[in-house]
């Protein structure tokens, strides 16, 4: 299948690993060219290599923290005029809500739900005017159902899905778009180093931990971010201008609910 997406340009943020990564390597797969963004240099150049020996792309590399202005600056003058914008960042860390004090819920806001929209306020009125955009923000299947040991990251993401929810509408007749891609539990660093820390904080083995978790999914395994970055290429391709504001659920099942 053909995703028109052929000669696109887009920017890819916290892609290094795991979905980001995913989204990356999906959309260079579609002839996209690609900025990619994450903090630690060399793991980013790293990342950039593998995709263009995968894929033929074009990829520019900005290191930086995204929650910054500079890195943002520094990516929006490497790619002024994107096509396509996928927004990502780390997770805030879980705990327990009493223990958070401003700057903790300051910190996941600035990651999670300020940087997303600085992003699509730079980017969207040059979409508009081209008539093309795809925007797709990386949130959490906590979204949907709120794990209580993530409260940082339930507040966020429901704050910047709540936003776009509105934005998205006042888009979509110009043929760009925001939709909201929602991880369930996909085998990166992030998931499976989450999941052993708090097994170990329990003092549960964190092997079997991983292995109850898995068989709590009823497709019994963890999502690949390969296939992560497959459903974010739908979003981003050209016949998806009539899908608008949609909160797209990647979790092998593991939502119990009808819709
Ligand atoms: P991951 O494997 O740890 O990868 C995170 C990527 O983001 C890395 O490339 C990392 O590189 C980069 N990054 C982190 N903080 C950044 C920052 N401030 N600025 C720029 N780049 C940054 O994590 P993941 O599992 O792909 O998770 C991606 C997002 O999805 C996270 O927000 C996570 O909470 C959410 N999520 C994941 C799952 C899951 O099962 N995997 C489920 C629900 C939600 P550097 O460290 O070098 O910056």
């Amino acid at each position: 299948m053909d995703l028109g997406l052929n000669g696109k340009k887009a920017i890819v943020c916290a892609a290094s690993k795991g979905l980001g990564r995913g989204c990356a390597m999906a959309l260079a797969g579609e002839g996209v060219k690609l900025v990619i963004n994450s903090r630690d240099p060399d793991k980013l150049e790293q990342t950039a290599d593998e995709i263009r020996s995968a894929t033929g792309a074009t990829v520019i590399t900005v290191a930086g923290d995204i929650a910054t202005e500079k890195t943002r600056a520094d990516i929006l003058a490497a790619c002024p005029a994107p096509d396509i914008l996928v927004n990502n960042a780390g997770g805030p860390p879980p705990g327990n809500f009493r223990d958070w004090g401003r700057d903790d819920w300051i910190r996941a806001i600035d990651n999670n739900m300020l940087t997303p929209i600085e992003l699509i306020k730079a980017v969207i009125d040059g979409m508009i005017e081209r008539r093309f955009g795809r925007i797709v923000n990386i949130t959490s299947s906590a979204v949907r159902a709120p794990i209580d040991v993530l409260g940082l990251s339930n507040g966020a993401r429901a704050g910047l899905t709540g936003f776009v929810a509105g934005l998205a509408r006042t888009a979509a007749r110009h043929n760009v778009t925001i939709n909201n891609l929602l991880p369930g539990a996909f085998a990166t660093e992030r998931m499976t180093g989450v999941t052993r820390a708090m097994a170990e904080a329990n003092g549960l083995d964190p092997d079997a931990e991983l292995e109850r978790r898995r068989l709590l999914i009823p497709a019994e395994r963890f999502g690949d971010p390969r296939e992560f970055g497959h459903a974010c290429a739908f979003l981003c391709s050209a016949d998806a201008g009539y899908l608008v504001g949609h909160n797209l659920l990647l979790d092998g099942g593991a939502y119990p609910g009808t819709m």
